[in-house]
């Protein structure tokens, strides 16, 4: 994994508080495998942006707005990971790797239509596995590019 960015941050915020009912920068570091400074220095670029209230030795937690972003990140990142378990990309360590990847290209405004494709995909395993199963069509095989690209 590359640095952690603000939305890691964030969403392991969310994960922790709702875990224990708090986070602290030793968690932070833990969960994120990166320094204690650094995680410190983001938690007061954070509580700069208005999205952590960060008081020296005693911690910090989410404001309002912070606690929103959190929670739409977290779910962003589970319903990802629900849809590439469906489409069978591989272990548990795979689809995660993925998603990490890919997470923060998705603007969390369209989740909505995303979570009703990943429940309707869960509810109606039997038109899934008949899609899973399905060949890519012929026409669709010849207009593959061949080859490497020119
Ligand atoms: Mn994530």
């Amino acid at each position: 994994m590359s640095t952690p960015g603000q939305e890691d941050y964030l969403e392991a915020i969310w994960v922790l508080t709702e875990q224990k009912g708090y986070a602290r920068v030793t968690d932070l570091s833990e969960v994120l495998a990166i320094s204690p400074a650094s995680a410190s220095k983001m938690v007061r670029r954070l509580h700069e942006a208005g999205l952590l209230t960060y008081e020296r030795y005693r911690g910090f937690s989410f404001t309002g707005e912070g606690k929103k972003q959190g929670r739409l990140l977290y779910l962003r990142h589970r319903i990802l990971v629900r849809l590439l378990t469906q489409l069978e990309m591989g272990s548990e360590a795979d689809v995660l790797k993925i998603v990490e990847g890919i997470e923060h290209h998705f603007d969390v405004t369209r989740l909505d239509q995303l979570e009703r494709l990943v429940l309707y995909i869960e509810r109606h395993p039997g038109w899934w596995r008949k899609f899973l199963d399905s060949p890519m069509p012929a026409d669709e095989q010849e207009r593959r590019p061949q080859g490497p690209p020119p």
